[in-house]
Formats: C-alpha cells, sequence, structure tokens
C-alpha cells in the first residue's frame, strides 16, 4: 500500500461536519513581526472548497481538510466570511492580516479570480492594515497571480507562505506526502521576489518515522538550505489531528510530538548561523499528551519561552531555562534512532 492509500483510507472513514458557508473556520487574534516590531494580527481560516491535494489523500499530519465545507461557498458566502473576520480587529488601530484556507489561497477552484480580488481590495483599502499574508502550496504562484494580487494591494505588504515542511524531498515524500518537490517550492519563492512580495516558509519538526535526533537535524539542514528564498521561517511542531495517518501511529504507539527542547535546540542554532533571519515557533498544543511537550513540570514555561523569543528574536530567552527532564531529553536523542519508530517515552 502506498502512503497516499494510507492516509485517503483513514480519511474516507471520517465524517465532515456539516455548518454554514458564510462563516469561516476559525478567526483569532495574536501578535507577529512587522518591520522588526511587534504587531497585532487577524488570522482567520476561510471556509472554501477545501485543499485538493488532501482530497486525494495527501499529508500525513493534515487535519485541516476536515474544516472544509461540504458544498463550495459562493462569491457572497466567502465575503460574509471576510467581513465577520474583520468585526475581530475593530479595536485594533494597526494590524496583520493572516489568510489560510485549509488549502490554497491562490488555487481558482477554492477561491475565483474575481474574489480573490475583491478580498485583497478590500484589505488593501484597509489604511489599518499595513501587510497581508496568504497561504498556498507552490504550484499555485504564477507570475500572471501575483501580478493581479500587488495591482490591488497597492502599497499593502503582501507575504506569500508556503508550508515547504522540509528541504528534504525524501522525508517530504516519504515522511509527509506532500506531492511537491524542493524545486518546486524555489520556481515560487523566486517568482513571489519578482513581483516584490516576501516568503514565509512553514518547516514542520518531527513528521512520522524520523527519531528526535533526525528531525532536530533535519529543521537545522532545512533553515540553512532554504534561507536564501526565505525572508521568515515559522517552525511548526508536528502535533496529532484527529483522523490523520499520524493519529494512527501515534494510537499504536508509533508517534511521539516532539520534545520542546528539541525546538529550543532548532531555534537557539538556526538564529546563531542566521542572525538576520527572522525564525518562528507557536507550540501549538504545548504540554498535552498530542501536542509537543517534555514533562509536566516545565512544557508550559518552556513554550512561553519559545512564543517569546519568536517576538524577540532574542535567544537569552533561554538561559534561565532548565528542569530534570533534560537528562532524559538528551538520552532520547542518543537511544531514539534504534527503536525503530517506537517512542521510547509517553
Ligand atoms: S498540509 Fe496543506 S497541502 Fe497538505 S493536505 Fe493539508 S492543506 Fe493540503
Ligand atoms: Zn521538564
Amino acid at each position: 500500500m502506498t502512503l497516499n492509500n494510507a492516509v485517503l483510507e483513514i480519511r474516507n472513514h471520517q465524517r465532515i461536519k456539516p455548518s454554514a458557508s458564510d462563516v469561516p473556520s476559525a478567526v483569532w487574534t495574536g501578535v507577529d513581526l512587522f518591520n522588526g516590531r511587534e504587531i497585532n494580527t487577524l488570522t482567520t481560516i476561510f471556509k472554501t472548497s477545501g485543499c485538493w491535494w488532501g482530497r486525494l489523500g495527501g499529508c500525513t499530519m493534515c487535519g485541516f481538510v476536515y474544516d472544509s465545507a461540504q458544498t463550495p461557498p459562493s462569491e457572497a458566502d466567502l465575503e460574509a466570511q471576510l467581513d465577520r473576520a474583520l468585526t475581530r480587529a475593530a479595536g485594533f488601530d494597526e494590524f496583520m492580516v493572516k489568510i489560510f484556507t485549509s488549502g490554497s489561497f491562490l488555487d481558482e477552484r477554492e477561491i475565483q479570480p474575481d474574489v480573490r480580488k475583491s478580498i485583497l481590495r478590500c484589505l488593501g483599502n484597509d489604511e489599518r492594515i499595513p501587510k497581508v499574508l496568504v497561504e498556498t502550496r507552490p504550484e499555485f504562484v504564477k507570475d500572471d497571480v501575483m501580478v493581479d494580487c500587488m495591482d490591488v494591494l497597492g502599497d499593502t505588504k503582501f507575504e506569500i507562505a508556503i508550508g515547504l515542511e522540509t528541504s528534504s524531498d525524501l522525508i517530504r515524500k516519504d515522511s509527509i506526502n506532500k506531492g511537491f518537490t524542493y524545486l518546486d517550492f524555489v520556481d515560487a519563492a523566486e517568482t513571489v521576489k519578482r513581483h516584490g512580495a516576501t516568503t514565509k516558509v512553514y518547516l514542520l519538526l518531527k513528521p512520522p518515522f524520523l527519531s528526535e535526533g533526525e528531525a532536530l537535524d533535519d529543521m537545522v539542514r532545512s533553515v540553512e538550505v532554504a534561507a536564501h528564498y526565505s525572508d521568515t521561517f515559522s517552525i511548526n511542531l508536528c502535533n496529532v489531528q484527529r483522523g490523520t495517518f499520524v493519529e494512527s501511529l501515534w494510537q499504536k504507539g508509533q508517534y511521539r510530538p516532539p520534545w520542546l527542547w528539541t525546538i529550543v535546540e532548532v531555534l537557539k542554532r538556526t538564529k546563531k548561523a542566521h542572525p538576520d533571519t527572522v525564525i518562528m515557533s507557536d507550540p501549538v498544543g504545548a504540554g498535552s499528551k498530542r501536542g509537543p511537550h517534555n514533562c509536566r513540570k516545565c512544557s508550559h514555561e518552556v513554550a512561553d519561552a519559545i512564543r517569546k523569543f519568536s517576538i524577540t528574536q532574542d535567544v537569552g530567552v533561554f538561559d534561565n531555562l532548565s528542569c530534570d527532564c533534560i537528562e532524559l531529553w538528551e538520552k532520547v536523542i542518543e537511544l531514539d534512532d534504534y527503536t525503530y519508530g517506537a517512542a521510547i517515552l509517553d
């Protein structure tokens, strides 16, 4: 059985809950870095027909596909989703907008070109918004699409976020089943640059079948290799989402989410090597069994330090962290290569 078929078989047993198509899948506010300073953010996950790749099986860790709409939202639905999202930023004088779709914002089957333009025009005309980020797979980053987007955004900065996950084609194919190559990403990043926009690269720490040490090395190497094409890195810590291939491994004791000590080490090493590149990580679900975790005592404190680093870019925030479990983590790094994928500790 291929990895894609294994993922698809799991997907076929899940039910997508019916939900209103004029309401986004999720909206939240937060903070990010803009021109070296902290800025409020409004993040929305638009409900669209969803990721074409995920519908055919797709990525081993991805549960976002279950957020998509059962019937494709109309133009009016998508515009209503934007209006609802913007109400959440009513109290902000200035904020950055991040748009995800559980797929690709630039895929015209999810968001038709006219709707895409009207969404970006609305954001470009809003003087409170200095920057808009949209996420997409690389195959949708084309010259004509970029021209359209830049045209309606005017002076508003534009960033394209791409889930490269790793610089290794082998890991992206055999652990993640991502369905594109490093060169596809490079093509997209060069297109983004040609049009005066910036690229944010999402990496994935510890996809399945990698030991803790291999996962650490993979992230350090990925930042090294992709730094030339990336204005910002955001390192996602693999968590166990429902209805995914990763969940099926986790239920059998064959997968453990990454240790928080591992991302601390990755951030220290990569920041030292690339002091001028923004490298961030949001430890979603930190401290839970399905999320990245150390021991119960220190997980939340270490996760807070990771969030603080992401905003300050100062590795000094890690200086005073310590816990007995760091010795266990060091042992895991040493021994995990020999367990053939079975998790050593919870
Ligand atoms: S991770 Fe992205 S590309 Fe992969 S299935 Fe999910 S939405 Fe699609
Ligand atoms: Zn601990």
